[in-house]
């Protein structure tokens, strides 16, 4: 038997720095809305739903895994605007990253994994400065 660590007690500082931007729908006011990653962490660990909690931190830690050996020059990657799923847990570049880039006014992005858009929210990565952290995903080789 294996006791399998879903991490919910234990949030990695940086997720702290990823901002969740509230849509036009939502209502900024709203006390349970998470306003970053740390407390996206805490709502999914709170309803129990740990398959959101796995896949938040998996995606999370290719990112920050990326983002601190920078990119090695030989694999493609993809840099744009980051977003959640509120449904599947997905953190990552919208499966219509190139919509969303190019289009003035708002899009909602699409979940990359569940293909949903009416549960996301754009993330804004933010240094302690001000700074922008970007999204960096490593490109899968799709055959
Ligand atoms: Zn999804």
């Amino acid at each position: 038997m294996s006791s399998k660590v879903t991490g919910g007690a234990q949030i990695p500082a940086a997720y702290a720095s990823f901002h969740v931007l509230p849509n036009a729908s939502d209502d900024p006011s709203d006390e349970r809305m998470p306003k970053n990653l740390a407390q996206a962490c805490l709502l999914f660990h709170q309803t129990n739903n740990d398959k959101c909690l796995d896949r938040l931190h998996e995606d999370m830690g290719r990112l920050l895994s990326i983002l601190a050996k920078g990119p090695d020059g030989k694999t493609k990657i993809s840099i744009g605007k980051g977003c959640i799923c509120w449904s599947c847990g997905f953190v990552g570049l919208p499966s219509n990253a190139q919509e969303v880039e190019t289009t003035s006014g708002f899009i909602a992005a699409t979940c990359k994994l569940c293909s949903l858009n009416d549960d996301t929210n754009f993330i804004e990565g933010r240094q302690p400065d001000g700074s922008a952290i970007p999204f960096i995903e490593a490109d899968l080789a799709l055959a």
